[in-house]
């Protein structure tokens, strides 16, 4: 983590244009006609649960989202180190949340070739399909919009519109949904997230406040965008001593606050599910 700090942060100078903010990232997908019941912009909130000590906090985080207003998507490895329980399952299709598919086996191999995503790919649309998901995210957000193709999927979510901080650090440069044709009429949503995440603002940078995120919201607030945004239980610290891999809950608290008190009649506050089911009926595309 020191290492990839010092790299993080010279990168960080290096790309003072272009992140957290990339003013060409403003740019409309074509024949992008606003959001539904003339909201200014749209809020979609995810959480990718990466292991074990994510996983047992899935349950305070989704309350904590609730007892805010708040709904989102709770995205699980399907055969990384833990299994998802019914119990969970449940209890979040209960309460209004999500259930997405965050990669395979998150271990990096899904996207090494070709033919090991198309031999994984089957397993995926399984997943998808015995949890009633209709949306992916691949570990490390590695993304390819053809090899995507393979999927069962309503949407995708693998994407940003600018983070130079990824391994795959190509952006799409786009801070709203779009459509992603493939054969005849099938095609799905790509979803990319627009707010920086977690891990890189409070493990990479250790920000003590939460400005960054509340000036991108500003801005893609601004532009009438899709404000983005994965937060991980796994590095939440809901009270104690917390490991130097946590952040504290307050600060996602005081961030959800600042969100429904800031826009709440202006917002359109959707599941990414939602967002993606409105973006199919338009089908609005991203010209290169
Ligand atoms: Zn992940």
């Amino acid at each position: 983590m020191a290492v990839r700090r010092i790299l993080a942060n010279r990168q960080r100078r290096r790309s003072r244009g272009s992140w957290p903010i990339q003013e060409s990232a403003a740019r409309r997908p074509e024949g992008w006609p606003g959001w539904p019941d003339g909201k200014k912009f749209a809020f979609v909130l995810t959480h990718d649960v990466e292991g074990v000590r994510g996983l047992d906090r899935c349950r305070k985080l989704a309350e904590m989202d609730k007892a805010l207003g708040f709904r989102s998507c709770f995205n699980f490895v399907p055969e990384g180190e833990y299994r998802l329980p019914d119990t969970l399952h449940t209890y979040l299709q209960q309460e209004g949340f999500e259930v997405g598919v965050h990669d395979l086996h998150h271990d990096g191999s899904l996207y090494r070739s070709f033919r090991s995503f198309k031999e994984q790919a089957p397993k995926i649309n399984q997943h998808l399909q015995s949890w009633g998901a209709v949306g992916f995210r691949a570990g490390f957000m590695f993304h390819n919009l053809e090899w995507i193709k393979n999927l069962n999927i309503l949407y995708d979510a693998s994407t940003f519109d600018t983070d130079p901080f990824e391994p795959q650090p190509d952006g799409v440069e786009t801070i709203f949904p779009f459509w992603v044709q493939g054969n005849g009429s099938k095609g799905y949503v790509e979803l990319p997230y627009t707010l920086p995440q977690d891990s890189t603002l409070f493990l990479v940078f250790k920000e003590r406040t939460i400005d960054v995120w509340t000036k991108k919201l500003d801005w893609v607030a601004a532009h009438g965008g899709m404000a983005l945004v994965n937060v991980h239980p796994d590095y939440i610290n809901f009270g104690g001593k917390g490991a130097s891999s946590e952040f504290s809950a307050e600060l996602y608290e005081s961030f959800l606050k600042h969100v429904s008190s800031r826009y709440r009649d202006v917002c359109w506050f959707a599941l990414p599910r939602e967002v993606a089911q409105y973006t199919a009926q338009i089908k609005p595309v991203l010209r290169p």
